[in-house]
Formats: structure tokens, C-alpha cells, sequence
């Protein structure tokens, strides 16, 4: 039986509702698009872009309040993660990581050839939760090349405990990456801990400009690190990998902060709500998130979610639980009605009896 109350939201046919990719489904207010679209103008676009993104760093650095030495920028955070599998090569030694955790991990491991071994997170009536001891007994037993863990965790939406990041980065012989990818969706940043101290020589801080600040297409990521690392890791970058309209155009978002908190505010609104009412409906269950996507469980196989989403053209990220077999869904936060037409759509399944149950079928 329908548990939900929202039901009044037609729905808007085929138009795609992408829910996949945990973007920022907020357009950038018209202020910055005008001064956006002076630069596209302006730009000296017969020069070669500048090869440190020495404006851009300084603001990331005025940004998350650290030295501009200690920044690295990225075509992506994605490309970070490319340099630091690449900046291992001669080391031998695992990457120890989380299950499940950000795809991109396993596919770099994959194109690198290097081993991974996981510590799974596990789900009891609590919702997800990581056995901090595996995982610490896992460093001395793996002697891992690199860890990395992301914080908030993609897809389950946890966040791992500082004193936890803290004694990880304490006990590593390696290099640790904690992906903060999400970060402004949860608060409590590890670049905190390590601001007033000496920054411990192994860790690296990722970041990007693609999830809170709505800026995927411009692929922007960016890493705080040891500035000694940011130099080794420069060298290795690719020249120029930083277009100058990408430059320019970060450098001008980055002063809307206000704005970027705003629509954090409404997003974190959005998923506390749209996590009460997937609750409400039979057999459904969503969990707590410190993201800005949820994971949730469907009471239906894998087979008919898809068959369902696809004729909706609604399009969510399954994913793959450790030794469970549950259909788990991890659903990006969209605007309030895009939420609501994935809501109506589950609601509607409840509310329609099937062929076979109809009187007189
Ligand atoms: N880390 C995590 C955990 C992510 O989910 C993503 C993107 N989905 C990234 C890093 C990379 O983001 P980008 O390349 O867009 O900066």
C-alpha cells in the first residue's frame, strides 16, 4: 500500500531526468553568466592558456584559507587521481581503498595494473557504517602503495570520522588521498585539522569544482597537499593542462560563494525530504547521506527498476552492495520537482494493480 503524499506532480513525459552523476542540477544565476560571456569574448584564444594557473590557485588557496603552494589544479579531480596512480608507477604495494566507493578508483587501478584490496562498509539497521579496526589492521597487513578514501563516501553518503582520517595518516607508509569531492555538502574537512599544524608530508587533500559549485563542465578539480608533493606532482602534469577559459571562468565563479552555499542549503533541504519519503513508501528504504545523492534500496529486482526507469528516461546509478542482494540505487539530488517526478513514478507502481490482479484479468 502507498505510504507517500506527494501524488499531484504530473509526469513530464520523455524529457531525461538525470540522476546519475551526482552534478549540481542549479544553473549559474545570471551575474556570473554575463561576466562569463565578456571573457568568452575577450579571451586571447591564439595564446597558449597560463601554465600554473598561478590566478586560480591563488584563489583556491584564498578559498580553502591554505598557501598557493600547496595547491595543484586538475583537468578534473579526475585527472589528480591520474597523477597520483601515474607518480606510483615504480612502487609496488596494493591500493587500499573502501567497497563500494567512487568507481573511478577501481577503473584507474585497472589501467595502472595495481592490485586492489578493499575494506567493505557495511549496512545493519544502523544504515552504512565502516569497521574503522578492519581497516587499520588492513594497513599493516595489505603495506598498500596508496589509500584512498572519500569523504563523504561515494555512493553511501558516510562520512568517515576525523580522530579515524587522523590515525590513517599517521599509521600509512604511503601516500593517502582523502577525496573530499563533497565536502561542502557535509562540512568538517580534514584540511581543518592540519591548518594551524605542520601538514603531514603524506596526505593529499582532493577536491572539485564539479559537485557543490555546479562547475562539471568546466572540469576543474584541485588538491592541498605538502607543497613538495604539489612540485613532484607538477612535474608530472601535463603543460598547459588547464584551459584559459576554464581559468577564467572558475576564477570569476569562485566569488559567488554566497551563492554556491545557497544552493547547498537547498539541496541538503531537497534530500532530507526526499529521504522521508522514500522511507514512507512500502518496501523502499533510503539511508542518511552527507552527499548530495542517496543510496536506496528497492524492494524490486534490478530488471524491472530498469525497465521502469528506462521508459521514464529516468536515469539513476545502481550499484553493487558487498554479499548483498537487495537492488541498491544511488539517486543523485535534483531540484525539488525532479525529485518529486522520481517520487510519483514509484508511487504510481504501488498504485496500479498489476494486469494479473485485477478483478475479472
Ligand atoms: N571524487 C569523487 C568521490 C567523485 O564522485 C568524483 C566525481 N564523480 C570525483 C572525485 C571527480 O570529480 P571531477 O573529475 O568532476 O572533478
Amino acid at each position: 500500500m502507498n505510504k507517500a503524499s506527494i501524488s499531484c506532480f504530473p509526469l513530464s513525459g520523455t524529457t531525461p531526468l538525470f540522476l546519475d552523476k551526482n552534478e549540481n542540477p542549479f544553473s549559474l544565476p545570471p551575474s556570473p553568466r554575463e561576466e562569463l560571456r565578456q571573457i568568452l569574448c575577450q579571451a586571447p584564444l591564439n595564446r597558449y592558456p597560463e601554465g600554473r594557473s598561478s590566478l586560480l590557485r591563488a584563489k583556491l588557496a584564498d578559498y580553502v584559507k591554505t598557501d598557493e603552494s600547496q595547491i595543484i589544479i586538475g583537468n578534473g579531480g579526475d585527472e589528480i587521481l591520474y597523477l597520483l596512480f601515474l607518480a606510483l608507477i615504480d612502487q609496488s604495494g596494493p591500493i587500499l581503498t573502501l567497497e563500494p566507493t567512487f568507481s573511478e578508483y577501481s577503473h584507474l587501478s585497472r589501467i595502472f595494473r595495481r592490485e586492489r584490496r578493499c575494506v567493505p562498509i557495511e549496512l545493519d539497521d544502523n544504515g552504512f557504517n565502516l569497521n574503522e579496526e578492519a581497516f587499520i589492521d588492513a594497513i599493516a597487513l595489505f603495506s598498500p602503495a596508496m589509500i584512498l578514501l572519500d569523504c563523504p563516501n561515494n555512493p553511501t553518503g558516510i562520512r568517515l570520522s576525523s580522530s579515524f582520517l587522523r590515525r590513517v595518516i599517521e599509521l600509512a607508509p604511503c601516500l593517502v588521498i582523502v577525496d573530499e569531492a563533497y565536502v561542502e555538502f557535509s562540512g568538517n574537512s580534514i584540511i581543518d585539522l592540519f591548518r594551524e599544524k605542520r601538514w603531514p608530508s603524506n596526505l593529499i587533500v582532493l577536491r572539485t569544482l564539479s559537485k557543490a559549485w555546479g562547475l562539471a563542465g568546466l572540469r576543474l578539480g584541485y588538491a592541498v597537499a605538502d607543497s613538495d608533493l604539489v612540485s613532484d606532482l607538477d612535474s608530472i602534469r601535463p603543460p598547459y593542462n588547464i584551459n584559459a577559459l576554464s581559468q577564467e571562468a572558475a576564477q570569476i565563479v569562485l566569488g559567488y560563494r554566497e551563492w554556491m552555499e545557497s544552493r547547498v542549503f537547498s539541496l541538503r533541504y531537497i534530500r532530507d525530504h526526499f529521504i522521508q519519503e522514500i522511507n514512507r513508501l512500502d518496501g523502499w528504504e533510503a539511508y542518511e547521506s552527507e552527499a548530495n545523492y542517496v543510496m536506496v534500496t528497492s524492494p524490486w529486482d534490478k530488471t524491472k527498476m530498469e525497465t521502469l526507469l528506462t521508459a521514464e528516461n529516468i536515469h539513476v546509478r545502481f550499484i553493487e552492495m558487498p554479499g548483498r542482494k537487495e537492488t541498491f540505487l544511488r539517486v543523485s539530488i535534483g531540484k525539488e520537482e525532479e525529485m518529486r517526478r522520481f517520487l510519483s513514478l514509484l508511487e504510481d507502481q504501488e498504485e496500479v494493480p498489476s494486469f494479473k490482479e485485477m478483478p475479472g484479468a
